[in-house]
């Protein structure tokens, strides 16, 4: 192998195509040097932001013609790492991602409610859960209450009671039961939240009785969002 005429320049001896003064940074592209690239970039992102319609339409072009090709490169990608990317971008940017379901919902309500309804019929506990939760969320916004616990905090609570009523041990049909109801002021936050089966939560009605001091446990506080 030849070697470089610098000596210390470890990238190549090549000479970048566009300046023709640096070595081209074989790491990041096979034409230019490191400065030239990053010019590149910006102007290639300059040029899709300020002809969108004709970038797409290209695009869109080159989709149809190379359908097989992208179908088998999307297969053999490594998945996680774009994932895990968009997971980050959802939680920085919540509003975005709401809006953008929202007009995608609108635009095709079918496919989408039919994406919708398998993913309750495959994650039906799950699906109870969130559905539960929002019936009780509202409940407790009529009566005024701005901070509510969360399905994380609530499942850890279930799971120091060892899924079962603290009244009577019944281990189905639990409920997340106020201590202090909010009838009568109680908060909506875990430190006010039992897991009481069906038939105690309705017999405790407006009572206020903490079983979870009666039996010693004590609940963990997530953060609120
Ligand atoms: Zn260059
Ligand atoms: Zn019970």
């Amino acid at each position: 192998m030849k070697n470089t005429v610098s000596g210390d320049n470890q990238m190549s001896d090549k000479l970048c195509f566009d300046c023709k003064k640096q070595p081209i940074n074989f790491e990041r592209s096979n034409r230019c040097c490191s400065t030239c690239l990053d010019i590149r970039i910006l102007r290639q992102n300059n040029y899709v932001k300020n002809n969108q319609e004709a970038v797409s339409k290209c695009r869109h072009k080159y989709y149809i013609n190379n359908i097989d090709k992208i179908k088998e490169y999307h297969k053999n990608i490594d998945k996680t790492k774009a994932r895990a990317r968009y997971k980050k971008y959802r939680d920085e940017n919540p509003d975005k991602v709401r809006e953008r379901k929202r007009k995608c919902t609108e635009a095709k309500p079918e496919l989408y409610a039919g994406i919708s309804k398998r993913w309750r019929q495959n994650n039906l506990r799950r699906s109870n859960e969130i559905l539960a939760k929002s019936t009780r969320k509202r409940r407790a916004e009529l009566r005024g209450c701005k901070e509510h616990f969360t399905l994380d905090e609530w499942n850890e609570l279930l799971k120091k009671c060892d899924y079962k009523c603290l009244n009577c041990g019944n281990t189905t049909k639990l409920e997340a039961d106020h201590i202090i109801p909010l009838s009568v002021g109680g908060n909506d936050t875990i430190d006010n939240i039992q897991p009481l089966c069906r038939s105690c939560n309705a017999k405790k009605h407006i009572k206020t009785v903490n079983y979870k001091q009666i039996h010693g446990i004590k609940e963990v506080r997530y953060k609120y969002g």
